[in-house]
Protein backbone atom coordinates (compact mmCIF):
# COMPACT_ATOMS: atom_id res chain seq x y z
CA UNK A 1 0.00 0.00 0.00
CA UNK A 2 1.26 3.19 -0.87
CA UNK A 3 -0.27 5.23 2.47
CA UNK A 4 -1.34 9.03 1.60
CA UNK A 5 0.82 10.31 4.21
CA UNK A 6 3.88 8.74 5.70
CA UNK A 7 5.89 11.17 7.75
CA UNK A 8 9.97 11.26 7.44
CA UNK A 9 12.40 10.78 10.34
CA UNK A 10 15.84 11.14 9.80
CA UNK A 11 17.50 13.77 12.02
CA UNK A 12 17.71 13.61 16.12
CA UNK A 13 14.05 12.40 16.96
CA UNK A 14 15.28 9.06 18.42
CA UNK A 15 18.06 10.93 20.23
CA UNK A 16 15.67 13.56 21.65
CA UNK A 17 12.91 11.24 22.82
CA UNK A 18 14.97 8.62 24.32
CA UNK A 19 16.61 11.47 26.33
CA UNK A 20 12.96 12.63 27.58
CA UNK A 21 12.91 8.77 28.86
CA UNK A 22 16.59 8.34 30.13
CA UNK A 23 16.20 11.94 32.47
CA UNK A 24 12.10 11.60 33.40
CA UNK A 25 11.17 14.73 31.78
CA UNK A 26 8.05 13.39 29.98
CA UNK A 27 5.16 15.54 31.01
CA UNK A 28 5.43 19.52 29.96
CA UNK A 29 7.52 20.18 32.43
CA UNK A 30 10.25 19.31 30.50
CA UNK A 31 13.16 21.23 28.63
CA UNK A 32 12.40 20.95 24.88
CA UNK A 33 8.97 22.50 25.35
CA UNK A 34 10.46 25.98 25.71
CA UNK A 35 13.27 25.37 23.16
CA UNK A 36 10.56 24.13 20.46
CA UNK A 37 8.82 27.30 20.68
CA UNK A 38 11.79 29.67 20.71
CA UNK A 39 13.10 28.02 18.29
CA UNK A 40 9.83 27.57 15.96
CA UNK A 41 8.82 30.98 16.88
CA UNK A 42 12.82 32.22 15.65
CA UNK A 43 12.22 30.66 12.40
CA UNK A 44 8.57 32.09 11.46
CA UNK A 45 9.55 35.26 12.37
CA UNK A 46 7.04 35.98 15.84
CA UNK A 47 8.49 37.14 19.02
CA UNK A 48 6.33 34.50 21.08
CA UNK A 49 5.52 30.73 20.97
CA UNK A 50 2.94 28.82 22.85
CA UNK A 51 3.54 24.85 22.21
CA UNK A 52 -0.27 23.22 22.65
CA UNK A 53 -1.58 19.57 22.23
CA UNK A 54 -2.71 20.15 19.00
CA UNK A 55 -3.71 22.65 15.89
CA UNK A 56 -7.25 22.45 16.90
CA UNK A 57 -6.15 23.23 20.31
CA UNK A 58 -4.39 26.39 19.22
CA UNK A 59 -7.41 27.32 17.84
CA UNK A 60 -9.64 27.61 20.66
CA UNK A 61 -6.97 29.13 22.08
CA UNK A 62 -6.32 32.32 19.78
CA UNK A 63 -10.29 32.88 19.68
CA UNK A 64 -10.82 32.93 23.43
CA UNK A 65 -7.18 35.11 23.87
CA UNK A 66 -8.63 37.58 21.42
CA UNK A 67 -11.98 37.92 23.66
CA UNK A 68 -14.47 36.61 20.67
CA UNK A 69 -17.15 35.66 21.71
CA UNK A 70 -20.94 36.54 22.07
CA UNK A 71 -22.63 38.14 19.97
CA UNK A 72 -18.84 38.67 17.41
CA UNK A 73 -19.18 37.03 14.20
CA UNK A 74 -15.76 35.74 12.54
CA UNK A 75 -14.83 35.80 8.47
CA UNK A 76 -13.60 32.33 7.48
CA UNK A 77 -14.09 30.17 4.25
CA UNK A 78 -16.07 27.45 3.55
CA UNK A 79 -13.53 25.12 2.31
CA UNK A 80 -11.56 24.21 5.42
CA UNK A 81 -11.23 21.61 8.11
CA UNK A 82 -13.41 21.69 10.83
CA UNK A 83 -11.15 22.95 13.31
CA UNK A 84 -11.85 27.17 13.07
CA UNK A 85 -15.56 27.10 12.61
CA UNK A 86 -15.45 24.74 16.12
CA UNK A 87 -13.49 26.82 17.80
CA UNK A 88 -15.99 29.97 16.96
CA UNK A 89 -18.95 27.99 17.66
CA UNK A 90 -17.74 26.97 21.19
CA UNK A 91 -17.16 30.80 21.86
CA UNK A 92 -20.46 31.40 21.48
CA UNK A 93 -19.59 33.67 17.94
CA UNK A 94 -20.80 32.88 14.39
CA UNK A 95 -18.39 31.98 11.45
CA UNK A 96 -19.38 33.67 8.17
CA UNK A 97 -18.45 32.02 5.10
CA UNK A 98 -16.67 33.29 1.97
CA UNK A 99 -16.46 31.66 -1.06
CA UNK A 100 -13.44 29.51 -2.67
CA UNK A 101 -11.27 31.11 -5.79
CA UNK A 102 -11.38 28.31 -8.42
CA UNK A 103 -7.85 28.49 -9.13
CA UNK A 104 -6.23 28.51 -5.91
CA UNK A 105 -9.02 27.08 -3.86
CA UNK A 106 -7.82 29.58 -0.81
CA UNK A 107 -10.76 31.86 0.47
CA UNK A 108 -11.85 34.52 -2.66
CA UNK A 109 -10.49 37.61 -0.99
CA UNK A 110 -12.85 40.21 -3.61
CA UNK A 111 -16.08 38.72 -1.43
CA UNK A 112 -15.27 39.44 2.03
CA UNK A 113 -15.72 42.96 2.34
CA UNK A 114 -19.36 42.59 1.25
CA UNK A 115 -19.45 39.93 4.44
CA UNK A 116 -18.13 42.77 7.00
CA UNK A 117 -20.55 44.42 9.40
CA UNK A 118 -20.42 46.26 12.79
CA UNK A 119 -20.49 42.82 14.50
CA UNK A 120 -17.51 41.49 12.54
CA UNK A 121 -14.86 40.61 15.07
CA UNK A 122 -12.19 39.24 13.29
CA UNK A 123 -10.98 37.30 10.34
CA UNK A 124 -9.47 33.51 9.98
CA UNK A 125 -7.38 33.04 7.09
CA UNK A 126 -6.70 29.37 6.42
CA UNK A 127 -3.48 28.75 3.76
CA UNK A 128 -5.57 25.92 1.97
CA UNK A 129 -3.47 22.88 0.75
CA UNK A 130 0.27 24.60 0.43
CA UNK A 131 -0.60 27.89 -1.55
CA UNK A 132 -1.13 31.58 0.73
CA UNK A 133 -4.29 32.97 0.88
CA UNK A 134 -3.65 36.71 -1.02
CA UNK A 135 -2.65 38.53 2.31
CA UNK A 136 -2.61 41.99 0.91
CA UNK A 137 -6.11 43.14 0.43
CA UNK A 138 -6.92 41.30 4.13
CA UNK A 139 -4.25 42.82 6.06
CA UNK A 140 -5.94 46.33 4.20
CA UNK A 141 -9.14 45.08 5.48
CA UNK A 142 -8.28 44.05 8.97
CA UNK A 143 -7.01 47.68 9.37
CA UNK A 144 -9.60 49.44 7.86
CA UNK A 145 -12.12 47.85 9.49
CA UNK A 146 -10.32 47.34 12.75
CA UNK A 147 -10.44 43.49 13.01
CA UNK A 148 -8.44 40.53 14.43
CA UNK A 149 -6.28 38.39 12.16
CA UNK A 150 -6.08 34.75 13.27
CA UNK A 151 -3.94 32.92 10.60
CA UNK A 152 -4.45 28.95 10.24
CA UNK A 153 -0.52 28.42 9.40
CA UNK A 154 -1.11 24.31 9.69
CA UNK A 155 -0.68 24.09 6.43
CA UNK A 156 1.99 26.24 5.50
CA UNK A 157 5.44 25.88 7.37
CA UNK A 158 8.22 27.85 5.65
CA UNK A 159 5.76 29.00 3.01
CA UNK A 160 6.30 32.60 2.03
CA UNK A 161 3.78 35.42 1.21
CA UNK A 162 5.49 38.02 -1.14
CA UNK A 163 9.01 36.57 0.53
CA UNK A 164 7.60 36.92 4.04
CA UNK A 165 6.58 33.85 6.30
CA UNK A 166 3.20 32.60 6.20
CA UNK A 167 2.37 32.86 10.21
CA UNK A 168 3.76 35.81 10.62
CA UNK A 169 1.14 38.28 9.50
CA UNK A 170 -1.35 37.59 12.06
CA UNK A 171 -1.91 39.28 15.62
CA UNK A 172 -2.45 35.52 16.41
CA UNK A 173 -0.93 32.31 13.69
CA UNK A 174 -1.54 28.88 14.56
CA UNK A 175 0.23 25.83 13.27
CA UNK A 176 0.12 22.00 13.74
CA UNK A 177 2.49 19.13 13.87
CA UNK A 178 -0.01 16.27 13.07
CA UNK A 179 2.26 13.86 11.02
CA UNK A 180 1.01 14.83 7.61
CA UNK A 181 2.28 18.34 8.27
CA UNK A 182 5.59 19.52 7.02
CA UNK A 183 7.44 18.93 10.52
CA UNK A 184 5.53 16.68 13.17
CA UNK A 185 5.75 15.92 17.13
CA UNK A 186 3.24 13.41 16.94
CA UNK A 187 0.10 15.44 17.96
CA UNK A 188 1.17 19.35 18.58
CA UNK A 189 0.37 22.44 18.12
CA UNK A 190 1.61 26.32 18.55
CA UNK A 191 0.23 29.56 18.77
CA UNK A 192 2.53 32.58 17.77
CA UNK A 193 2.05 36.21 18.59
CA UNK A 194 3.92 39.11 18.88
CA UNK A 195 1.87 40.73 21.37
CA UNK A 196 3.51 39.94 24.83
CA UNK A 197 -0.24 40.13 26.48
CA UNK A 198 -1.49 37.56 24.37
CA UNK A 199 1.24 35.12 24.54
CA UNK A 200 0.40 35.49 28.49
CA UNK A 201 -3.17 34.78 27.63
CA UNK A 202 -2.33 31.60 25.80
CA UNK A 203 -0.06 30.47 28.15
CA UNK A 204 -2.92 30.27 30.88
CA UNK A 205 -5.64 29.14 28.87
CA UNK A 206 -3.62 26.05 27.98
CA UNK A 207 -2.62 25.36 31.67
CA UNK A 208 -6.57 25.39 33.27
CA UNK A 209 -6.11 29.37 33.72
CA UNK A 210 -3.54 28.18 36.65
CA UNK A 211 -2.06 31.74 37.67
CA UNK A 212 1.25 32.29 37.87
CA UNK A 213 1.12 34.19 41.41
CA UNK A 214 -0.62 33.88 44.65
CA UNK A 215 -2.40 30.70 46.06
CA UNK A 216 -2.32 27.61 43.91
CA UNK A 217 -5.56 26.08 42.65
CA UNK A 218 -7.77 29.10 42.95
CA UNK A 219 -8.95 29.79 39.20
CA UNK A 220 -10.35 32.76 37.86
CA UNK A 221 -10.80 32.04 34.65
CA UNK A 222 -12.11 29.38 32.43
CA UNK A 223 -8.98 27.32 30.56
CA UNK A 224 -8.18 23.93 28.96
CA UNK A 225 -5.36 21.49 29.78
CA UNK A 226 -4.02 21.80 26.07
CA UNK A 227 -0.45 21.07 27.42
CA UNK A 228 2.27 19.68 24.92
CA UNK A 229 4.60 17.16 26.15
CA UNK A 230 8.48 17.55 26.49
CA UNK A 231 8.21 14.17 24.14
CA UNK A 232 6.05 15.68 21.74
CA UNK A 233 8.50 18.78 21.72
CA UNK A 234 11.66 16.64 21.48
CA UNK A 235 10.37 15.14 18.24
CA UNK A 236 9.37 18.75 17.13
CA UNK A 237 12.84 20.12 18.01
CA UNK A 238 13.78 17.09 15.89
CA UNK A 239 11.94 17.82 12.55
CA UNK A 240 12.66 21.07 13.04
CA UNK A 241 16.40 21.27 12.36
CA UNK A 242 15.23 19.33 8.88
CA UNK A 243 13.15 21.87 8.11
CA UNK A 244 14.16 23.30 5.02
CA UNK A 245 15.20 19.60 3.60
CA UNK A 246 11.32 18.66 4.47
CA UNK A 247 10.02 21.81 2.28
CA UNK A 248 12.33 21.39 -0.20
CA UNK A 249 11.54 17.64 -0.55
CA UNK A 250 7.80 18.91 -0.46
CA UNK A 251 8.46 20.56 -3.63
CA UNK A 252 10.07 18.03 -5.52
CA UNK A 253 7.33 15.48 -4.88
CA UNK A 254 4.97 18.28 -5.68
CA UNK A 255 6.67 18.95 -9.17
CA UNK A 256 6.93 15.39 -10.22
CA UNK A 257 3.36 14.96 -9.90
CA UNK A 258 3.31 18.37 -11.87
CA UNK A 259 5.30 17.38 -14.98
CA UNK A 260 3.93 13.55 -14.79
CA UNK A 261 0.22 14.47 -14.88
CA UNK A 262 0.07 17.47 -17.47
CA UNK A 263 -1.46 15.56 -19.92
CA UNK A 264 -3.65 13.89 -17.92
CA UNK A 265 -7.18 14.76 -19.20
CA UNK A 266 -10.13 15.56 -17.03
CA UNK A 267 -9.26 16.91 -14.05
CA UNK A 268 -7.87 20.42 -12.87
CA UNK A 269 -4.17 20.33 -11.11
CA UNK A 270 -2.80 22.79 -8.31
CA UNK A 271 -1.44 25.64 -9.35
CA UNK A 272 2.41 26.19 -9.50
CA UNK A 273 2.82 29.38 -8.22
CA UNK A 274 0.70 32.62 -7.84
CA UNK A 275 2.55 36.04 -8.52
CA UNK A 276 3.34 35.65 -4.39
CA UNK A 277 3.90 32.31 -3.72
CA UNK A 278 5.13 28.96 -5.31
CA UNK A 279 3.13 25.81 -4.16
CA UNK A 280 4.69 23.95 -1.23
CA UNK A 281 2.31 20.76 -2.14
CA UNK A 282 1.36 20.13 1.35
CA UNK A 283 -1.06 17.73 -0.31
CA UNK A 284 -1.22 17.08 -3.92
CA UNK A 285 -4.81 17.60 -4.66
CA UNK A 286 -6.60 16.60 -8.05
CA UNK A 287 -10.20 17.96 -9.16
CA UNK A 288 -11.96 15.40 -10.93
CA UNK A 289 -14.49 16.73 -13.91
CA UNK A 290 -17.44 15.13 -11.85
CA UNK A 291 -18.61 13.16 -8.80
CA UNK A 292 -18.68 10.24 -10.31
CA UNK A 293 -15.16 10.49 -11.68
CA UNK A 294 -13.91 11.38 -8.24
CA UNK A 295 -15.68 8.55 -6.80
CA UNK A 296 -14.22 6.09 -9.84
CA UNK A 297 -10.45 6.99 -9.28
CA UNK A 298 -10.68 6.48 -5.47
CA UNK A 299 -11.95 3.62 -6.14
CA UNK A 300 -9.50 2.51 -8.63
CA UNK A 301 -6.50 3.97 -6.88
CA UNK A 302 -7.77 1.71 -3.75
CA UNK A 303 -7.69 -1.37 -5.57
CA UNK A 304 -4.36 -1.12 -7.16
CA UNK A 305 -3.33 0.06 -3.23
CA UNK A 306 -3.16 4.10 -3.26
CA UNK A 307 -4.58 5.89 -0.50
CA UNK A 308 -6.34 8.83 -1.23
CA UNK A 309 -8.39 11.55 0.64
CA UNK A 310 -11.21 13.19 -0.48
CA UNK A 311 -11.50 17.52 -0.33
CA UNK A 312 -12.64 19.03 2.92
CA UNK A 313 -16.03 19.18 3.21
CA UNK A 314 -17.87 22.65 2.98
CA UNK A 315 -18.83 24.54 6.64
CA UNK A 316 -22.18 25.43 5.27
CA UNK A 317 -23.20 21.65 4.04
CA UNK A 318 -22.42 20.48 7.63
CA UNK A 319 -24.82 18.38 9.08
CA UNK A 320 -23.54 19.09 12.65
CA UNK A 321 -23.79 22.97 11.45
CA UNK A 322 -27.42 22.69 9.49
CA UNK A 323 -28.44 20.30 12.79
CA UNK A 324 -27.87 24.23 14.65
CA UNK A 325 -29.92 25.99 11.80
CA UNK A 326 -26.86 27.17 10.85
CA UNK A 327 -25.89 28.68 7.12
CA UNK A 328 -29.68 28.25 5.67
CA UNK A 329 -29.34 30.25 2.67
CA UNK A 330 -25.65 29.77 2.09
CA UNK A 331 -25.02 28.58 -1.41
CA UNK A 332 -21.52 28.53 -2.62
CA UNK A 333 -20.86 26.85 -6.00
CA UNK A 334 -17.22 26.72 -6.31
CA UNK A 335 -16.80 25.22 -2.83
CA UNK A 336 -19.17 22.82 -3.39
CA UNK A 337 -18.41 21.62 -6.89
CA UNK A 338 -14.32 21.08 -4.79
CA UNK A 339 -16.07 19.35 -1.87
CA UNK A 340 -17.74 16.51 -4.41
CA UNK A 341 -15.08 16.30 -6.94
CA UNK A 342 -11.71 16.87 -4.95
CA UNK A 343 -9.09 14.24 -3.89
CA UNK A 344 -5.48 14.22 -2.70
CA UNK A 345 -3.22 11.92 -3.75
CA UNK A 346 -0.04 10.28 -1.42
CA UNK A 347 1.99 12.90 -1.08
CA UNK A 348 3.52 12.58 2.66
CA UNK A 349 7.22 13.35 3.15
CA UNK A 350 7.91 9.63 3.04
CA UNK A 351 6.69 8.80 -0.55
CA UNK A 352 9.72 7.44 -2.45
CA UNK A 353 10.15 8.76 -6.15
CA UNK A 354 9.52 5.20 -7.21
CA UNK A 355 6.25 5.05 -5.63
CA UNK A 356 5.04 9.19 -6.86
CA UNK A 357 6.05 7.34 -10.44
CA UNK A 358 3.57 4.40 -9.86
CA UNK A 359 0.78 6.93 -8.54
CA UNK A 360 1.54 8.63 -12.13
CA UNK A 361 1.16 5.81 -14.40
CA UNK A 362 -1.70 4.33 -12.54
CA UNK A 363 -3.83 7.46 -12.44
CA UNK A 364 -2.68 7.43 -16.70
CA UNK A 365 -4.20 3.96 -16.60
C1 LIG B 1 -4.31 20.06 10.43
C2 LIG B 1 -5.06 21.32 10.46
C3 LIG B 1 -5.62 21.85 11.63
C4 LIG B 1 -5.78 21.07 12.89
O1 LIG B 1 -4.67 20.60 13.44
P1 LIG B 1 -4.75 19.36 14.49
O2 LIG B 1 -3.38 19.37 15.04
O3 LIG B 1 -5.06 18.15 13.67
O4 LIG B 1 -5.79 19.68 15.48
C5 LIG B 1 -6.17 23.11 11.60
N1 LIG B 1 -6.22 23.82 10.47
C6 LIG B 1 -5.75 23.33 9.30
C7 LIG B 1 -5.82 24.17 8.10
C8 LIG B 1 -5.17 22.06 9.25
O5 LIG B 1 -4.74 21.58 8.09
Amino acid sequence: MIPVNKPLMIGNELKYVRECIETGWVSSEGPFVNKFENDFSKYIGKKYGTAVSNGSAALDIAVQALCIGKGDEVIMPTFTIISPAFSVLRAGAIPVLIETDESTWNMDVNVIESKITLKTKAIIVVHIYGLPVDMDPILELCRKYNLFLIEDAAEVHGQTYKGKMCGSFGDIAIFSFYPNKHITSGEGGMLLTNDENLDKKAKKLRNLAFETEGRRFIHNEFGWNYRMTNLQAALGVAQLENINYHIQRKRDIGKQYLIGLKDLKGFQLPKEKTPYADNIFWVFGLVAESEERQKETIKKLNISKIGTRPFFWCMHEQPVFKKMGLFKNDVYPISEKLARNGFYIPSGLGITDEEVAKVISKLHE
